[in-house]
C-alpha cells in the first residue's frame, strides 16, 4: 500500500501546485472514518481508497481526482455525510464524491443482456463528470485485483460477470484499454477458470520451447528500422489469455490454430515516422492485406490513433504490430483520462464537466465519427434511469412520473397503482424522476386509474393504458345499469328467463356476451322490446304499443328510452308531447330531454345523445305560453276564461311588463300535447282581448 507521504509525492511530481495540505487531511480522514474496518483479504479498509488514489496518480490526475479516490466510499460504508465532506474539503469534491456514490449504490448485477446495456448508459449518463468515472473505474479495477480474496464463489462470480458485461465496455468506452483488457484478463480467469488455465500452461509452453522468442522479434524489428534511419521504441508481449479464448471462440478453434499470439507496438516520435516505419516493415516481410487498418488518418469513434498491420514470421506464424507516436500512445492507452491529465497543464476551472470534455474533443477534432459519437452522449441526455426497490432499472424519458414508471415494469402494476415512494418518501404521483432515483410503487385493491393522470404521464405505454382502462370502467359502469334494468326486462316476459334464454337472446342480438349485452341495454342502444323479443321471440306481438313502457308513476311515457332510466322534462324549452325531443344523458344524472329546437342543446356537445319520441299516452306536461294583453279592464278575466273551456290548470302566471298600452303575462299551465297547447294559443290569439300570443 502507498504511504501516505508517497502519494503526496507522486502528486507533486507532476502538480507541484497541488495543495498538499488537502491531500493529507483526505488521507487522514478516510483513514479514521473506516477505522478498523476490513477488506477480505484483511487488509485495513482504507488500503483499497488509497489503491484507487494510486492508480489516479499514475494518470496524472488532479487533486480533486485524487481526493475523491480516496474518499470515494467514506459515504456509503462509514457514517460520513455529503455536507461533512463539502465542510472539510468543498463543493467540489463533495460533488465528485456523491456522483461516485450514487454509481456504487446501483450495482446489483441485472443478469439480462438489455439490462446490462442500460446500465452501462446509465452510469454514463450518471457521470456528469468524467472524473466521476474514472475513479469509479479504478474502484472496479482495484476490487477485481483483490478479487480473489472473496470466499463465497457466487460472489466473486457475480462481480466479474459484472465486470465483463458492463464495466470493461465502460473502460472501452471511454478508450480505456489499459483498465479494460486487466479487468477482462481478471474477470475471465474467474469466469473461465479451466480455460484460463489451459490457455495459461500452453503459454508457458510456448514460451519454454521457443525461450525469449518475443524479445528477439522485438528487437529484429527495431534494428530493421534503425538500418533504414528510424528510431523507434519496440515493445512485444503475448496476448491476454482472454483475447486468445475471444479468438478461439469467435474463430472455432484451437488454440494451436490460434497464429497471432504475439503483439508489437512501435513507438515513434512522429506521425511521419509511423508511415515511414510502415514502410520498411511492409518491405521486409511479407504483411497480410486484409489486416492493415489505417486509424491514424481516421480514427476510431473514440478518438484512438494507430496504424495496424500483421506480418509473416518465418512462414509460420503472424505477428501483429501497432504503429503510433508516444503521444498517441499515452491517449490510446487512457484515453479521456489521458486527455484530461493533459489538459490540466493549462489549468482551465477545474470543473470541467464530462460532455464539455467531449464537446472539446470534437471541436478540436473536427471528426464527423466523434462528432456522432457526441450525439449519442446527448440522447442519454433525454433520458433518466430509475430503480426498482429490488434494482431492475427502467429507462424513461426525462419528466417521467411514478405513474409512467409503473406502466414500463408492468400494465398491472400501472393499473393497481395508488401513491408511490421515491427514495423512501411519499411523493405525489406526478413528481418527475430524477436519475437514479428507487421508485416503489403502492398497490391498492380498489386502485383505478385516473383521467387526471392524463395531464401528467409521458409515456405512451401509460397514455394508452389509462385511456383504455378509463374506457372499461365507464363501460362497466353503463353494463351494471344495463344489468338492473335487464331484470326489469326479464320479469316482462311470459317465461322465466335463465341462463338459455340469455345465451339465445343474445346470439339472436348478435353480443359477443353477457357483458355486451348488459352495456347495450344501459346504454340505450337497443329498446326493450328488442331485448324482450330476443329473449322469448314473439312475445311482444299481443303488447299494446308503448303501453308496456310508458311509466306508471308518470303520465309521460318516451320512447327510446329504458324504463327505469330517470329523466326530466328540461326547464328551458319546456318540451310538451307532440314536440321534437332529443335526450342528453350526461354520467351520474337523469336523463335530459330537450326540444330538438332548445338553444341549450348546444351546450350538450360532451352528453350522449338519445334520439327519443314520445310515447301515446304521454300527457300532462307543462306548457310555457308569453301572452300580451291590452290593458284594459275585463281582459285578463277573459283569458283565464279561455284557459278554462280549454280545461287548462294554469299554474303560474307572472306579469313580466307594462307598457301602455299593453301588458305582457309569462304563464305556466298543465297541458296534455302539443296538440293542447296548440288550441289554446289559437283561441287566445282570436281573442279581443289578447294582442299576442306565444310559446316560450
Ligand atoms: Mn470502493
Amino acid at each position: 500500500m502507498l504511504r501516505q507521504y508517497e502519494l503526496v509525492e507522486k502528486v507533486k511530481d507532476y502538480d507541484p501546485a497541488a495543495d498538499e495540505a488537502m491531500l493529507n487531511r483526505a488521507y487522514v480522514y478516510t483513514v479514521q472514518k473506516h477505522g478498523s474496518q476490513k477488506r477480505a483479504s484483511g487488509d485495513p479498509y482504507f488500503s483499497h481508497p488509497v489503491e484507487v488514489a494510486g492508480l489516479m496518480t499514475d494518470l496524472q490526475l488532479d487533486q480533486e481526482t485524487i481526493m475523491t479516490a480516496l474518499l470515494h466510499d467514506t459515504v456509503e460504508d462509514t457514517l460520513a455525510t455529503i455536507e461533512d465532506i463539502e465542510a472539510n474539503f468543498g463543493p467540489e469534491v463533495a460533488r465528485l464524491v456523491d456522483g461516485v456514490t450514487k454509481l456504487s449504490k446501483i450495482e446489483t448485477m441485472p443478469e439480462n443482456e438489455r439490462a446490462a446495456e442500460n446500465l452501462r448508459k446509465f452510469l454514463l449518463a450518471m457521470s456528469e463528470d468524467i472524473r466521476v468515472l474514472l475513479v469509479k473505474l479504478a474502484d472496479r479495477l482495484h476490487n477485481m485485483r483483490t478479487l480473489h480474496f472473496i470466499k463465497k464463489p457466487e460472489k466473486r462470480q457475480r462481480i466479474a460477470r459484472e465486470t465483463m458485461e458492463i464495466y470493461a465496455p465502460l473502460a472501452e468506452r471511454v478508450g480505456m484499454y489499459e483498465y479494460m483488457r486487466e479487468m477482462q484478463a481478471l474477470a475471465f480467469r474467474e469466469l473461465e477458470p479451466e480455460a484460463y488455465v489451459t490457455i495459461t500452461r500452453k503459454l508457458e509452453e510456448l514460451r519454454g520451447a521457443d525461450g525469449g522468442q518475443v524479445e528477439r522479434i522485438a528487437l529484429t524489428i527495431k534494428q530493421a528500422l534503425a538500418e533504414a534511419g528510424v528510431q523507434v521504441e519496440v515493445m512485444g508481449r503475448e496476448k491476454h489469455p482472454y483475447s486468445i479464448w475471444q479468438k478461439m471462440s469467435e474463430r472455432h478453434v484451437s488454440f494451436e490454430q490460434v497464429t497471432d499470439i504475439m503483439a508489437f507496438r512501435v513507438l515513434t516520435d512522429n506521425e511521419a515516422d509511423c508511415y515511414r516505419a510502415l514502410g520498411v516493415l511492409h518491405m521486409t516481410w511479407q504483411f497480410l492485406p486484409g489486416k492493415f487498418k489505417d486509424y491514424i488518418s481516421t480514427p476510431k469513434t473514440n478518438g484512438y490513433r494507430s496504424l495496424h498491420t500483421s506480418l509473416m514470421w518465418e512462414n509460420s506464424m503472424r505477428v501483429e504490430v501497432q504503429i503510433r507516436t508516444r503521444e498517441m500512445h499515452q491517449r490510446n492507452e487512457f484515453g479521456l483520462a489521458a486527455h484530461w491529465a493533459y489538459k490540466q497543464g493549462d489549468k482551465p476551472d477545474g470543473a470541467v464537466g464530462w460532455l464539455r470534455d467531449l464537446i472539446e474533443i470534437v471541436d478540436t477534432s473536427h471528426d464527423a465519427e466523434e462528432l456522432l459519437e457526441h450525439t449519442r452522449m446527448a440522447i442519454y441526455q433525454d433520458r433518466i434511469f430509475a430503480f426498482t426497490p429490488k434494482g431492475a432499472l427502467f429507462q424513461l424519458p426525462k419528466g417521467a412520473t411514478s405513474v409512467d414508471f409503473a406502466f414500463a415494469v408492468h400494465t398491472d402494476l400501472g393499473l393497481a397503482t395508488v401513491g408511490a415512494k421515491i427514495n423512501g418518501r411519499h411523493m405525489p404521483l406526478r413528481t418527475p424522476l430524477d436519475n437514479g432515483d428507487v421508485v416503489e410503487i403502492i398497490k391498492g385493491p380498489y386502485a383505478e386509474p385516473q383521467l387526471s393522470w392524463l395531464n401528467f404521464v409521458v409515456t405512451g405505454k401509460a397514455r394508452a393504458a389509462i385511456r383504455r382502462a378509463v374506457r372499461l370502467k365507464e363501460r362497466a359502469e353503463v353494463a351494471t345499469i344495463g344489468s338492473k334494468l335487464f331484470d326489469a326486462i326479464s320479469q316482462r316476459v311470459p317465461a322465466n328467463v335463465g341462463k338459455k334464454a340469455i345465451r339465445g337472446a343474445i346470439e339472436r342480438l348478435g353480443m359477443d356476451g353477457p357483458e355486451d349485452l348488459m352495456f347495450a341495454i344501459g346504454s340505450a342502444k337497443i329498446s326493450d322490446r328488442e331485448v324482450m323479443e330476443a329473449l322469448v321471440p314473439g312475445c311482444t306481438a299481443e303488447l299494446e304499443d308503448d303501453d308496456q313502457w310508458s311509466r306508471r308513476d308518470h303520465a309521460i311515457s318516451i320512447k327510446g328510452l329504458t324504463p327505469g332510466v330517470a329523466f326530466e322534462l328540461a326547464t328551458c324549452c319546456h318540451p310538451v308531447p307532440g314536440d321534437r325531443i332529443v335526450g342528453l344523458r350526461r354520467k351520474g344524472e337523469p336523463v335530459l330531454v330537450h326540444a330538438i329546437t332548445c338553444l341549450e342543446l348546444a351546450n350538450g356537445v360532451d352528453s350522449d345523445w338519445l334520439d327519443l319520441s314520445w310515447g301515446k299516452r304521454s300527457q300532462g306536461a307543462v306548457g310555457r305560453l308569453r301572452v300580451t294583453l291590452y290593458d284594459r279592464l275585463g281582459t285578463l278575466a277573459e283569458m283565464a276564461g279561455i284557459f278554462a273551456k280549454a280545461k287548462c290548470n294554469v299554474i303560474s302566471l307572472d306579469q313580466t311588463q307594462l307598457e301602455h298600452p299593453f301588458t305582457t303575462y309569462e304563464i305556466t299551465a298543465d297541458v296534455q300535447d302539443l296538440a293542447h297547447l296548440s288550441r289554446i294559443l289559437s283561441a287566445l290569439r282570436a281573442s279581443d282581448a289578447v294582442a299576442q300570443a306565444e310559446r316560450i
